[in-house]
């Protein structure tokens, strides 16, 4: 047996939830990050996963094969959470939302009938029935809702903060506020990972850098095709619950600004305001002072529990977007001791994407349902 680690760089989620499930099977793993896992940084540009809107879903998610690699992950939260003894971080309620014009409400009713053809349980709703779901709501014309009874969101920081616990019960070899400089090769492996803080030999390495992937994927001599948005999320001080069923709200999308809404555990209101964005500068509202304050008075006017609420946190990242919009997992073909993980909607996919991971990794197994989001689709 090789001694040498798996090194896992990075501990957003995505590399938590790998590392977690490959420390569960009793590999031996290094987890380097240049941060500590979870918590706020110095740096104007936090961490996907501190930034995250963190809706678990498969809403919107396209083609067939891509909605289903996500609803897979929204029904192994639970479990995922349970096992790493969080349950409460997770919160379940489903997701609600609602069109302003006709054509918004044709647009709705369309892709909840797609939704429904491929089995996924969400159902539209009339103004009047969504009124009694939510009375908090001060929704003005509902030209149609609708809601999804099984998506929820993730309190990420416990997420990735209890990950890290269980890997350190566990003996794992934890380096924290260490930068990966370099990736040391020996013919077409990586021999060890060259950090600020020295070298760490490694048997295989795994990149979950998030936006950083294709940085430190270039380390060793690789491109990964990725671009991002900008993305901004505002954390409100703790109100008392502010909806009676769902997890999760969406304002109209046929009336800017787009707004979403979710709460946490402790009673803070997450907020989040714009497009996902296509292109490298698209992305959230929130840049300036002005435009979050427009989030936060755009949500007022619907929902008046969080009008006048000071603002806490203002949370400002990029979401790591692999070129084509899905994720590239999995061994190189180039450099074969090194494995990508890199995705939008990680929060979603986290528990999948750590289970194949270990699977791929420590079985040597090529996961068939995987082949559509490997690197060497790009050529
Ligand atoms: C505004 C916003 C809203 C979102 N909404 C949702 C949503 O509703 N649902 C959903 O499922 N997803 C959502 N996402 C996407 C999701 O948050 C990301 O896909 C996910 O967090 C990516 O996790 P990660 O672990 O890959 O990356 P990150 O969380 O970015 O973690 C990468 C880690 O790598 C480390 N790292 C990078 N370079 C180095 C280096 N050289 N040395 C050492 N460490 C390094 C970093 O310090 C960091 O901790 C959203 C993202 C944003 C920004």
């Amino acid at each position: 047996m090789n001694t040498s680690p798996i090194a896992v760089i990075g501990a957003g989620i995505v590399g938590s939830s790998i590392a977690f499930h490959l420390a569960q099977r009793g590999a031996n793993v290094s987890v380097i990050d240049a941060g500590t896992p979870g918590e706020q940084r110095a740096t104007a540009i936090q961490p996907a996963t501190y930034v995250s809107f963190a809706w678990m879903n498969a809403r919107d998610k396209n083609p067939r094969h891509y909605h289903l690699f996500n609803r897979w992950s929204l029904d192994m939260w639970a479990r995922f959470v349970q096992r790493l003894g969080i349950s409460q971080s997770a919160t379940w309620g489903g997701e609600l939302r609602w069109a302003s014009t006709e054509e918004g409400a044709k647009e709705l009713a369309e892709r909840v009938g797609t939704l429904q053809a491929w089995g996924y349980p969400i159902r539209l709703l009339d103004g009047e029935a969504m009124k009694a779901m939510e009375p908090g709501l001060t929704p003005g014309v509902v030209t149609a809702a609708s809601y999804a009874d099984g998506d929820g969101h993730a309190d990420t920081g416990t997420v990735v903060g209890a990950c890290v616990e269980r890997l350190a019960e566990w003996g794992a070899d934890l380096r924290f506020d260490t930068r990966v400089v370099g990736l040391a090769k020996s013919g077409s492996r990586i021999a060890a990972v060259a950090t600020d803080q020295g070298e760490v030999p490694c048997d295989a390495v795994v990149l979950a850098g998030g936006a950083d992937t294709a940085h430190l994927a270039a380390m060793a001599g690789l491109d990964v095709p990725m671009y991002h948005t900008y993305g901004c999320t505002i954390l409100t001080d703790p109100v008392p619950p502010i909806f009676e069923t769902a997890a999760v709200v969406h304002s109209p999308r046929d009336s800017p600004p787009q707004t979403n809404i979710r709460q946490l555990p402790n009673g803070a209101v997450m907020l989040h305001g714009g497009a996902h964005g296509r292109v490298y500068d698209g992305g959230s509202l929130g840049r300036t002072d002005g435009e979050v304050q427009r989030v936060v008075d755009a949500v007022a006017r619907f929902l008046p529990a969080v009008e006048g609420v000071p603002i806490r946190e203002v949370r400002r990242g990029r979401r790591p977007i692999p070129k084509d919009g899905h994720p590239i997992l999995g061994f190189s073909e180039r450099v074969p001791n090194l494995y990508l993980s890199v995705t939008h909607s990680g929060v979603t996919l986290a528990p999948l994407i750590g289970e194949c991971a270990a699977i791929e990794i420590l079985d040597d197994a090529r996961i068939d349902f995987l082949t559509p989001y490997r690197l060497a689709r790009f050529g």
